[in-house]
């Protein structure tokens, strides 16, 4: 179960270009970033959503099936 992104209200321009880290704002540029999921807002009638990344230190490994079964 990986968390819901920050809304797109929240974020920075780099963080919804996709440069920047969603959750602490670091530059991907340097180490990549591993999608987070889908960012999502409206202003008036648009539609905002958008696919956002996480740097690797702030993203939680979406495949761990499990941990200790
Ligand atoms: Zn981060």
């Amino acid at each position: 179960m990986s968390p819901e992104p920050p809304p797109v209200q929240e974020l920075g321009k780099a963080q919804y270009d996709g440069w920047a880290c969603c959750w602490c704002g670091k530059s991907l540029l340097d180490c990549g970033g591993t999608s987070a999921g889908i960012s999502r807002g409206s202003v008036g009638a648009v539609v905002l959503d958008i696919e956002v990344f996480a740097c690797p230190s702030c993203a939680v490994a979406p495949e761990t099936p499990r941990k200790d079964h």
